[in-house]
């Protein structure tokens, strides 16, 4: 017999049964992100490769080993989008979004990296992501991070810390670089591989490494802000203040860089502790230096992403509330004139009653086979059409999910019934 194909390892089907909270956390987040301004922006997810390792950094795990790159029929390198920010940074530079403008963009979509597959972490995932351009000023960066606040309110989750860093300017990296290089040099033999390659090419990235071996060493790392510039002092706290009199919690974590290459200023993440290792739900922060790496005119900007399997995850370990899709009616059809007939009045009752969720039986079978089906769809109610209802012009109304009994009414009286007892929203 011939072998089943699986799915891609770490590449997942999100199936009928998981999708309506796929959908609530969309249109949460589509609802949210557009009621403060911003406009969605849809790029292709495959990219120029010189896009990412010029956008993200030559020096970064996304680009040194988890890419899925590969030369198309011309020969061309593409890679699969790891993220959304260098995208939209592309689209913004070849369309002129972003010089001389204020801009607030959104994305969604499949993202792809060749990583250990574990929970929380795929080779394709979701993100959500917002982006804001021209902007330098601390208030649109306090504006970002009170938007994943009202998120995680929304979707009714707790405990989710908010971490903050600066990274201040250039300059100050580059002489916290040197003295980072110094500080890991004495430290070498203790270093593992990776780090020892990135040692003088990039030591920042030391400090986001993920073994746990060398978390004492970068512990006791010194510290970017007592390298910080003036202006980027200000920045930060002009950007606390704001959080501060939103009520906005947050823990400076003087180790956070993240990973990837273009961030300066205020960086962060949302971190919960209930996912494990995979515990960043959301991370992002301030990149004024991108647009010009990418080959537009300088222009600040700030944004984040979220991973929509682990804001998944962490809505199912804290059992929050989402809608389930189920159909509000069933339309039994009992006989070969009840079928046409029903077939007329569903589609009536559809144009009437837009909200209306009717799922209509199909290929006949016995009442008892169609109250099974009716029952397995979820439906509240169940409309039974039979020769009697198609010659009185009526319908028998069953409730399926109480005990009420099931009565009969004209077809006549059907919409205000609909609108008052199966539409009409509980108080
Ligand atoms: P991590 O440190 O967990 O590898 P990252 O720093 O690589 O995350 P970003 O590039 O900042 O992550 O992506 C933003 C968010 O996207 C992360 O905070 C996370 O929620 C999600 N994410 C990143 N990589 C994956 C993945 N392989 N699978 C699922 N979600 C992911
Ligand atoms: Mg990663």
């Amino acid at each position: 017999m011939a072998k089943n194909i699986q799915s891609v390892r770490g590449m997942h089907d999100i199936l009928p049964s998981q999708s309506s909270s796929w959908q609530y956390l969309e249109a949460t987040i589509r609802t949210l992100f557009n009621s403060y301004g911003y406009r969605e922006l849809r790029t292709p997810i495959l990219e120029p490769t010189e896009l990412f390792s010029r956008g993200i950094g030559e020096v970064t795990d996304i680009v040194e080993k988890e890419m899925y790159t590969f030369a198309d029929r011309n020969g061309d390198s593409l890679s699969m989008r790891p993220e959304g920010t260098a995208s939209c940074v592309r689209a913004g530079i070849q369309h002129g979004l972003l010089h001389n403008q204020q801009q607030r963009i959104w994305y969604t979509g499949p993202m792809f990296r060749h990583e250990r597959p574990q929970k929380g972490r795929y080779r394709q995932f979701y993100q959500a992501g917002l982006e804001t351009y021209g902007v330098s000023t601390p208030d649109i960066d306090a504006e970002v991070i009170a938007i994943g606040a009202r998120l995680w309110k929304q979707l009714g989750l707790k405990d989710i810390q908010l971490q903050l860093n600066t990274l201040g300017s250039d300059e100050a990296r580059q002489s916290y670089r040197d003295i980072l290089i110094e500080y890991f040099s004495a430290h070498h033999d203790q270093l593992d591989e990776d780090s020892q390659r990135r040692l003088h090419k990039n030591p920042l990235r030391i400090l986001d490494t993920k073994n746990p071996d060398l978390k004492n060493i970068v512990e006791a790392a010194p510290s970017l802000m007592d390298y910080l510039d003036t202006e980027s002092q200000e920045h930060f706290d002009g950007v606390k203040t704001r959080l501060d009199s939103l009520g906005i919690n947050y823990y400076i974590n003087p180790r956070l860089v993240r990973g990837i290459d273009y961030y300066n200023r205020t960086v962060f993440e949302w971190v919960t502790e209930e996912l494990g290792a995979q515990g960043t739900v959301c991370a992002g922060g301030r990149y004024d230096g991108l647009v010009k790496r990418l080959g537009g005119k300088v222009t600040p900007a700030c944004g984040f992403g979220i991973g929509l399997e682990r804001l998944i995850l962490l809505m199912q370990a804290q059992k929050a509330q989402t809608p389930t899709l189920h159909p509000n009616v069933y339309l039994i059809m009992a006989g070969a004139e009840a079928q046409l007939a029903g077939v007329i009045l569903a589609e009536s009752l559809r144009d009437l009653h837009p909200a209306l969720n009717l799922q209509s039986n199909v290929a006949a079978g016995s009442f008892k086979a169609q109250i099974k089906r009716a029952d397995k769809s979820g439906a509240d109610y169940a409309f039974i059409l039979g020769e009697n209802e198609v010659s009185e012009n009526t319908i028998t109304i069953k409730p399926l999910r109480n005990d009420e009994q099931q009565i009969n009414i004209s077809q006549e009286q059907l919409s205000s019934y609909i609108e008052n007892n199966i539409l009409k929203t509980p108080s």
